[in-house]
């Protein structure tokens, strides 16, 4: 068989799912992108949405983040402008000025554009911070994507490249026979294939039951909050001691924030906007706009699960957290995987088999 032209489905159309359809797609793969609903309309459609290398990770993420932001302009040459990021770089502090200093000496020494910003330099890059840091680590590489909007774009982009969608439309279970995977039942019918990708997010351990031992990915929610700023107040995405915000595009600013089992939306938003008040001025017309919760498909040891289920043939799983990060990055290495049966080295660690056990 033209292994180019092997038919490949995708369940899930989040940042994972389109991403790889848009690899596999214009190798000349049959690809066909099922989703639920829309794309971008699960966990993805609720990230806060910072492609950030900075930030200590065990190996082999650290390696793979690494990349990530390489990969991301990467896919924005490949797409052109409708692939919006704004790579307005990132600004990390604490109250405590040596947080800021290891930060930079740890990331330099592994590779990373990080460096010290001062007092007065950040004046000048965030004059409505009202309390300057002595310092903060300044990760001018890194920037900020509406991960649920520039989904749509690019599950466009995999579909102008030869991708079938079959939105609107939820994978019920898989066809196996004789130990390997031959399709996806849905509602609208079978989609038969030779290799089936789960790109599901927090469902893909229901979807691959029975298929081999259960994939240990729990939900983990996430508050994003978006908030109505009239007039553009940050120009970085700052990662502060109170906050972690961006601007959103015009009229918005986002933030994130964690969310507990007994959390209250509503109250973090309130909680949020005044932290929001006492880091900016001119924030005082900042209103909320919305609070929402996604859930995130979270490893139980945190790394990603990527690769070949041994149990079954043709069955490839893709699960991990900060999965808007990393898709770039991990759908060009999978597609080698899915195509051209070149295991990639950087994956060995993060094997289906390895969750499991
Ligand atoms: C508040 C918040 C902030 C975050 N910030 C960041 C960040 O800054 N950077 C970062 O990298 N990550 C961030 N994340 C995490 C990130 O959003 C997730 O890692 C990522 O969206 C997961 O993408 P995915 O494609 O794996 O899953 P999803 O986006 O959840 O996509 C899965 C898709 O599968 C579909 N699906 C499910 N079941 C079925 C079925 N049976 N049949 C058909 N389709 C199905 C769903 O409809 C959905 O579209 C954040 C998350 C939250 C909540």
């Amino acid at each position: 068989m033209n292994r180019n032209r092997r038919r490949i489905a995708i369940v899930g159309a989040g940042i994972v799912g389109v991403t790889l359809a848009w690899h596999l797609a214009r190798r000349g793969a049959a690809v066909t992108l099922i989703d639920g609903g829309q794309p971008g309309s699960g966990c993805t459609g609720r990230a806060f949405g910072w492609l950030n290398v900075a930030h200590g990770q065990p190996e082999p993420l650290r390696a793979l983040r690494h990349l990530a932001t390489h990969e991301w302009r990467r896919l924005q040459r490949e797409l052109g402008e409708r692939l919006e990021i704004d790579w307005c770089g990132a600004l990390t502090w604490t109250s405590d000025p040596a947080d800021a200093e290891r930060l930079v000496r740890d990331h330099a020494a592994a590779g990373y554009d990080v460096r010290l910003m001062e007092r007065d330099e950040l004046a000048a890059r965030e004059p409505n911070l009202i309390a300057l840091p002595e310092v903060a680590a300044f990760s001018p590489l890194e920037g900020g994507i509406d991960a649920g909007a520039m989904t749509a774009v690019i599950a466009q982009a995999a579909c102008q490249a030869g991708a079938t969608a079959r939105f609107d439309c939820a994978a019920e279970g898989l066809k196996t026979a004789g130990g390997r995977v031959t399709g996806v039942r849905t509602a609208q019918g079978t989609v038969a294939a030779d290799a089936v990708v789960l790109a599901a997010g927090t469902a893909t351990p229901a979807l691959a039951m029975g298929l081999g031992p259960v994939l240990p990915v729990e939900a983990s929610p996430a508050l994003l909050l978006r908030f109505h700023a009239p007039r553009r107040l940050i120009h970085t995405i700052l990662n502060g001691p109170a906050v972690e915000m961006r601007d959103g595009g015009p009229g918005e600013l986002r933030a994130a924030e964690d969310f507990g089992p007994s959390a209250d939306a509503d109250a973090i938003a309130r909680e949020t906007l005044a932290a929001i008040g006492r880091t900016l001025r001119g924030a005082e017309d900042v209103t909320v706009a919305s609070a929402q919760v996604g859930q995130r498909p979270m490893p139980a040891d945190g790394l990603p699960i990527i690769g070949f289920m041994p149990q079954v043939e043709g069955l490839y799983i893709a699960a991990m957290q900060a999965a808007v990060i990393l898709a770039p990055t991990v759908a060009r290495m999978m597609t080698a995987e899915l195509l051209d049966d070149i295991p990639v080295a950087m994956l060995e660690e993060l094997r289906p088999g390895r969750a499991a056990a």
